[in-house]
């Protein structure tokens, strides 16, 4: 790969290195490729370049045709799991007895349930994640990570980042490859058109758009790019924290959600997606918007929908099938992104997942059911884990996967604080999805584009936000 070439070229000289990096960091504020500090998250008085790779990362172009194609049926699986009680609850009933987390989503969700929901608009945006498996034989297959069902972010102020790398190749004379690199500008457009789409349907002009955010808002920038869309629409947008949701919103005739005065059509969760994320008065904020005629992104089916539990079960034969009766392609090309997802919950099936696991430790990821990266179990880790859950009901709170050995590459990460070094790195794709379903009506089923992740090899776990990967972009070759 001639990237990889340069790259090799490089590491001989560190002045040139150095100023492409600088002329890089220049043009991603430029483009307000930036984020707000880790020292100080609740201002923008001092902002930097967004974390992100010097050059893009080579992706095979049928396996990024492949993540794109088989999207918009991700995207209706996901809403069909939210619309099965059954099976979630057959699902989930060993992980709601060890996790407790999942619990209580799971209690909201039965409560909700019980009460019939108020609201039959719901907003999917999600991203499902990608790693390409290194076959023995040198080829690479697209197995899937996870899918996100709560809070999927990744795009927003890094939407320009093709800018910048599209220019680093092209001064250093790869000007064939700069047009190797996808276009991303329309994620954030169209992830922000689902949540009009909702608007639209609640149908109330002066209600608004409640982005739920976090209490350390470092992602304020990346929130603010879906906001300006909206606003572009004449969409008015509110932010509000759980704990103020929790004080000071209500719920009104027919259940209408209300704070400040204001009426909420939709409420968008870029939060409550982590256990510390809830107080007990917030667990009851969450109660509250979940039972309002409020259209949700995402509602609590749906959140657990991207449970990891409910991946794991997808992943058993048949299972697939019942989603989509009758159309053996679509089962087919979701199946092919699967890798091995196998379930701890107790009885045979389990203590064969557990045996496999103890043996091979280094062939499996261990997975709570868990988000924001930095939660699973590698190596001799699962080991230590195991032993000690592996006769209890407890074990049922994790499932086992098969490890990805992703292919490598070489890059330079930048990010403020890290030397400047070439390092081995591997890639995670990210495909946006994004529908609205109004009853029984899919009235919205897009895919408004990709993200890519980059880290180093050295890190098992991901996550922009834990400080382990960049943002990227694919060339495609
Ligand atoms: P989270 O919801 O916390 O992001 P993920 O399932 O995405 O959980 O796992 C976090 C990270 O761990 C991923 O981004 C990836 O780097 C690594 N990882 C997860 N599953 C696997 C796997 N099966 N093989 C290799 N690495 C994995
Ligand atoms: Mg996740
Ligand atoms: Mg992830």
């Amino acid at each position: 790969m001639a990237t990889e070439a340069f790259l090799q070229q490089l590491m001989t000289n560190p002045d040139r290195l150095n100023s492409l990096a600088e002329d890089a960091k220049e043009l991603a504020l430029f483009h307000g490729i930036i984020t707000r500090t880790h020292e100080t998250p609740n201002s923008s008085e001092v902002v930097t370049y967004f974390p992100v790779t010097l050059f893009p990362t080579p992706v095979p172009k049928a396996a990024f045709l492949q993540a794109l194609a088989v999207q918009t049926h991700y995207n209706t699986l996901v809403d069909k799991i939210s619309q099965d009680p059954d099976f979630l609850e057959e699902a989930l009933t060993g992980t709601i007895q060890a996790d407790d987390f999942t619990a209580r989503l799971f209690g909201i969700y039965r409560q909700v349930q019980q009460e019939g929901q108020a609201q039959s608009i719901v907003v999917g945006l999600n991203r499902s994640d990608y790693m390409l498996d290194q076959r023995d034989d040198g080829t690479v297959s697209l197995k899937q990570i996870e899918i996100n069902t709560i809070s999927a972010a990744g795009f927003g102020t890094t939407d320009h980042l093709p800018v910048v790398h599209r220019h680093t190749l092209k001064s250093v004379g790869l000007l064939k490859e700069s047009e190797s690199i996808p276009d991303t500008n329309s994620i954030t457009p169209g992830m922000s058109a689902a949540l009009a789409k909702g608007w639209e349907l609640y149908g109330q002009p002066k209600a608004v758009i409640l982005f739920l955010v976090e209490d350390v808002q470092i992602s304020k920038l990346t929130h603010l790019c879906m906001e300006k869309e909206l606003w572009n629409r004449n969409i008015p947008v509110i932010r509000r924290r759980f704990e103020e949701v929790s004080r000071r919103a209500s719920l009104g005739d027919d259940k209408k959600l209300f704070i400040d005065g204001l009426e909420v059509a939709v409420v968008y969760f870029r939060y409550g997606y982590m256990p510390d994320n809830y107080t007990e008065e917030t667990w009851d904020a969450r109660l509250l918007m979940e039972r309002s005629l409020a259209v949700k992104c995402p509602d609590i089916s749906t959140h657990l929908a991207g449970t990891k539990k409910v991946q794991q079960v997808l992943a058993k034969p048949g299972v697939l099938e019942k989603f989509f009766p009758g159309q053996p392609q679509i089962v087919e090309q979701i199946r092919a992104t699967f890798t091995g997802l196998y379930t701890l919950d107790m009885g045979p099936e389990g203590d064969q997942a557990v045996a496999m696991a103890l043996a091979n430790p280094d062939k499996f990821v261990l997975k709570p059911q868990r988000e924001g990266g930095g939660n699973n179990y590698f190596g001799e880790d699962i080991v230590r884990v195991l032993q000690e859950v592996k006769s209890e009901k407890r074990r049922a709170a994790y499932i086992l996967m098969d490890r990805i050995r992703p292919r490598t590459d070489l890059n330079v990460l930048l990010r403020r604080g890290l030397p400047l070094k070439i390092t081995s790195v591997c890639c995670e794709l990210g495909i946006c999805g994004a529908y609205v379903r109004h009853g029984e009506e899919m009235v919205l089923n897009e895919v408004p584009g990709h993200i890519l992740r980059t880290k180093s090899i050295e890190h098992n776990d991901a996550g922009i936000l834990a400080g382990v990967s960049v943002s990227d972009n694919p060339l495609i070759s």
